[in-house]
């Protein structure tokens, strides 16, 4: 996701974690930490917390008043990374449960635009997007982050509060950071080979349908990982660990010009969220 000489020179000489991917390879090469500093505290609320951004406030698109989803339905927004990463390395490269047996760091910086817009800041604007778009149609939106600011959640805390919340869909929202030339377009993520039922035709399920909105609103999907849009996936600690249906999307390549434009603008960054939440509301009949 990032030149290797660049990550050397960093770890060798600060020590600081570099930008890196959505997560960590298995068993990565950040050496455990002994620190007992826990990460963000879990917290939920039925309504999103006022952004720290600069940007527009959240908003629905509706022009007037919204169908409700039916039903008490339950909807868990992981927003990728945390802005307080980057400078946290011991807690952020603990090694944790990533399931399947394995054990990951905690969590990881993301990436970032070539300008430097970082995923922690686009996720989190477009989750809270995605949150106020469910909320306004009667959906209880819980976010693993509530901040931008915070350290973690590690992986599996994340999955944690999608499963204390009995979520009837979980969506990971993030951004790629492939440096391959041309390389563009979303790609949604799923556990596979499933390790639970909910992992198995829900998530699928869950899966296509944010692949189908995503398409539909004009977004390509990737061209350079995955087929179709989706990607299933065996390494992804916050998908593993999860008992109920989850998804990750990655909502393009922040590398690519044209999709970094798209992703640092709050009318693009709505056009994700607008997208991403009607294809939850679809999937929750
Ligand atoms: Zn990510």
């Amino acid at each position: 996701m990032v030149a290797v000489r660049v990550r050397a020179s960093f770890l060798a000489i600060t020590g600081l974690l570099l930008l890196t991917g959505c997560e960590s390879p298995v068993g990565g090469a950040a050496a455990p930490s002994v620190s007992t500093s826990a990460p963000s505290p879990i917290t939920s609320s039925s309504s999103p917390p006022p952004s720290s951004t600069s940007s527009s406030a959240p908003s629905s698109s509706a022009s007037s008043a919204p169908a409700q989803v039916p039903g008490s339905k339950v909807v868990v927004l992981d927003a990728g990374h945390n802005g307080g990463n980057g400078s946290h390395a011991a807690e952020i490269n603990k090694l944790v449960p990533a399931g399947r047996g394995e054990m990951k760091p905690c969590n990881t910086t993301g990436t970032s635009t070539n300008a430097g817009y970082p995923e922690h800041a686009f996720t989190f604007d477009v989750t809270q997007r995605v949150g106020a778009a469910l909320a306004a149609k009667g959906v209880k939106v819980v976010y693993t982050r509530t901040d931008d600011k915070g350290i973690g959640p590690c992986v599996d805390k994340r999955a944690a509060t999608g499963n204390s919340a009995n979520a009837d869909a979980v969506v990971s929202i993030h951004a790629d950071g492939s440096t391959a030339a041309g390389s563009r377009g979303f790609h949604v993520a799923y556990s596979s080979p499933p390790l639970n039922a909910q992992q198995g035709e829900p998530s699928t399920r869950l899966s296509k349908t944010l692949r189908d909105g995503l398409r539909s609103a004009g977004f390509p999907p990737a061209n350079y990982i995955g087929k179709d849009g989706l990607a299933p996936r065996a390494d992804l600690g916050g998908l593993n660990l999860s008992t109920r249906p989850a998804a990750l999307v990655e909502c393009g390549n922040m590398r690519n010009a044209g999709e970094a434009a798209s992703m640092t603008s709050a009318d693009g960054r709505q056009k994700y969220a607008d997208a991403i939440a009607a294809a939850i509301e679809t999937y929750l009949g």
